[in-house]
Parts: C-alpha cells; structure tokens; sequence
C-alpha cells in the first residue's frame, strides 16, 4: 500500500493492516499536513513581513507589499495543494484511516470484505461493516 499523492518517495514506516487511532489522526493532520502545507510557509513569512515592517524605514513599502503578497500565494497554494490532494486522490485511495481519505464507508466495506487480513485487523479495533 502506498500513497497516491507520494508516488516514489521513500517509505519511512511498515505497512500496519488495522486503522489508525484517533490521536495518530490528529498528529497525520495537524503535523504533517497543516505544519507542512500551512503554518511552517506562513511563519517564516510571516517574520518576513515583521522584520521588513520593523526596518520599514531601511526596506519601503514595495518589499513589504511584495512579502505580504508572497504571503497570501503560499497560503492559497497550501490550501490548494490540500484540495487537490483531497479531490484527486484521498478520494479514491486505499489507506482507508489515513485523516485525509474519503472514500465511502460503502466502498471501505467492500473493499474490506475481499481482504482478510484487514477486514480481521480492522474488526480487532472495534470496526463493524455494514450488512
Ligand atoms: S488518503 Fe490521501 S493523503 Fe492519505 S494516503 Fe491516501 S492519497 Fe495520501
């Protein structure tokens, strides 16, 4: 199993059959993508426009309005990237607990019934199927 969105890119951890929990979720989210795609491009902007601001007198408005502009283009490039990932592949992909995947419980279901060793993996930590 890999994922969609990391075609190539190096593996880091085993392949784990059942879902992840709720606090592995939160960290996939907040961590990885949220720091990743949102707050780590937007702090170090962000103290961009603070040390232009600060030292306006040395800089001028076209560098600030340049920086505040850079700004604005990586948060909706981050945004973007998210929705598209969300769109393009979290919909159709296999790594069903992944915080980001939205595929229906229909389509987990079926998927779950043709595969054992997750389906039993899945059943262990508390998921029912549907009938
Ligand atoms: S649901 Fe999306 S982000 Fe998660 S593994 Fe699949 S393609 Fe990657």
């Amino acid at each position: 199993m890999k994922c969609l969105g990391n075609n190539g890119n190096y593996k880091f951890w085993k392949y784990h059959p059942e879902p992840i929990n709720g606090f592995e979720k939160f960290l996939m989210i907040f961590v990885i993508v949220l720091m990743t795609f949102i707050f780590i491009p937007l702090a170090g902007l962000g103290f961009g426009i603070y040390h232009i601001t600060a030292h306006y007198s040395m800089y001028g408005l076209i560098p600030l309005m340049l920086m505040i502009g850079l700004c604005f283009s990586a948060f909706v490039t981050g945004i973007g990237f998210i929705v598209a990932l969300k769109n393009g592949f979290c919909s159709r992909c296999v790594n069903f607990s992944c915080g980001l995947n939205t595929v229906t419980k229909e389509v987990v279901d079926a998927y779950l019934r043709k595969n054992d060793v997750m389906r039993k993996a899945w059943e262990k930590t508390g998921y029912v199927l549907d009938k």
